[in-house]
């Protein structure tokens, strides 16, 4: 069934322009390549898109109409609060944590923001400075530790505006018990973000009503990691948050009414969204649902996982490599990992997998440095070195990333292409060494 469903999916992915039996692509964590049913939706609608909201044109009317139902269908996709939530159309992730950041930073009352070791810096940068920031610890093998964001809740005493986690880390694959964490985040009067960069794109997601104590108060995810183009994110949160504060960014198309002394807010979501937005991504990602929820997203997941834990299990037993993200038996994962390879840079090893059998991954820190960091064990005074000599070979992993068309036969050219190149490590060194040095 699972080879049958990922055929299915494949008919519908031309992957680099057809080349797609010769080009591998396990970089989807950092973003997905177009389902074919996106580009189709995208030709069909370019005719037709106007400026949304202002224009009295047919074409104007019907782009608004598409553009405004389509947050409601997005909100349907991760089951957010039909009534109480807002969708909030921005250029990225990256983008949506800011505007909340910026939003919730302008309210009185608590002060403390708690993120995690495990983040993205875009769920970490923003909230630093804005916000007094702590950060929710990991163990050794980089899960997060529950007991401590309690311990911190505790100890922040009723300070805590809101945590905010990752919903699946972009390193190891790791997903954190969202719900879990959300009913702690309540007990303490806390809101809780979910990033769902990487976890919405490859697992049923369910914001709950707000009724129930584990309910996700804010999400965030981005449409290029869906199998739709880059250039709009999404940001999910209660209406009344965004009460009564300026927006990040101002323009036109944010206003009721403006004087030469005033400015009258529109209500959001449009407060949120000066400027002319991008409604093409927009229908782009509503076409990338449609055709993630006929396939049925846990289904995705069943798969996408069942494929990652095959070539973890190939890794394993290849001597010299080591593995990020191995999960215990029963434990939930996203489909990405990362892993090292004895003796070789983790940049060099992503080039010779590259050049010698043209598979895409990537390497590095992953933008997660902090996380990384504590990963490969890199102390203070290494890291104030890499910082000192930003010459210096800072060190980092190699990361595998699938999505739902990537098949089992790639899995074993990438399996047999790993097993070559450190049986012949020697050789592959001295090549990518010397290609370095030239460059
Ligand atoms: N959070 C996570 C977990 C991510 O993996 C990424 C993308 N690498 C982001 C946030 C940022 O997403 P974007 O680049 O779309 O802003």
């Amino acid at each position: 069934y699972v080879r049958q469903l990922v055929v299915g999916v494949n008919e519908r992915v031309p992957l680099l322009n057809g080349s797609y039996s010769t080009a591998i692509n396990f970089d989807n964590a950092a973003t997905t390549p177009p389902f074919h049913c996106v580009l189709r939706k995208i030709e069909e609608f370019c005719p037709w898109y106007s400026s949304v909201h202002r224009g009295t044109g047919y074409k104007s009317v019907t782009t608004s109409d598409w553009y405004e139902a389509a947050r409601e269908e997005i909100k349907a996709f991760v089951h957010a609060d039909e009534e109480k939530d807002i969708l909030i159309y921005t250029k990225s992730t990256t983008e949506a944590i800011n505007v909340l950041a910026h939003t919730l930073s302008q309210q009185d009352g608590r002060t403390v923001v708690l993120s995690s070791e495990m983040e993205h810096l875009a769920n970490d940068l923003p909230w630093r400075n804005a916000f007094t920031t702590d950060y929710v610890a990991v163990d050794r093998s980089g899960r997060l530790v529950l007991a401590n964001l309690e311990k911190k809740l505790r100890q922040y005493g009723g300070s805590v505006k809101l945590v905010a986690v990752t919903g699946a880390s972009n390193v190891t694959g790791y997903m954190n018990p969202i719900h879990q964490i959300a009913a702690i985040c309540h007990q303490y009067g806390a809101q809780l973000l979910v990033d769902g960069a990487q976890l919405v794109p490859h697992c049923p997601v369910d914001m709950k009503p707000h009724s129930s104590r584990e309910h996700i108060d804010f999400l965030v995810f981005s449409a290029h990691k869906m199998y739709a183009p880059f250039g709009v994110g999404i940001l999910i949160g209660p209406r009344k948050a965004f009460h009564d504060v300026s927006p990040l960014c101002k323009g036109g198309g944010a206003v009721k009414l403006v004087g030469r002394q005033f400015v009258d807010w529109d209500d959001s979501p449009y407060k949120e969204e000066a400027g002319t937005p991008n409604v093409i991504g927009v229908v782009a990602l509503v076409a990338a649902i449609r055709l993630m929820t006929q396939l049925d997203v846990r289904e995705i997941h069943d798969y996408e996982r069942e494929l990652t834990e095959y070539i973890m299990t190939g890794l394993s037993e290849i001597p010299g490599i080591r593995l990020f993200g191995r999960t215990r038996s029963g434990e939930d994962r996203v489909s990405l990992f990362s892993f090292q390879a004895e003796g070789l840079d983790h940049r060099a090893f992503a080039k010779m997998l590259s050049y010698e059998a043209g598979i895409a991954v990537r390497s590095g820190l992953f933008c997660a440095h902090p996380y990384v960091e504590n990963l490969l064990g890199v102390t203070e005074k290494e890291l104030n070195y890499y910082h000192k000599h930003q010459e210096a070979r800072v060190p980092g992993l190699v990361r595998v990333s699938l999505g739902v068309y990537n098949t089992c036969r790639e899995a074993d050219v990438f399996l047999e292409t790993v097993g070559h190149i450190i049986r012949h490590k020697d050789h592959y060194k001295q090549k990518y060494e010397a290609l370095d040095s030239q460059a």
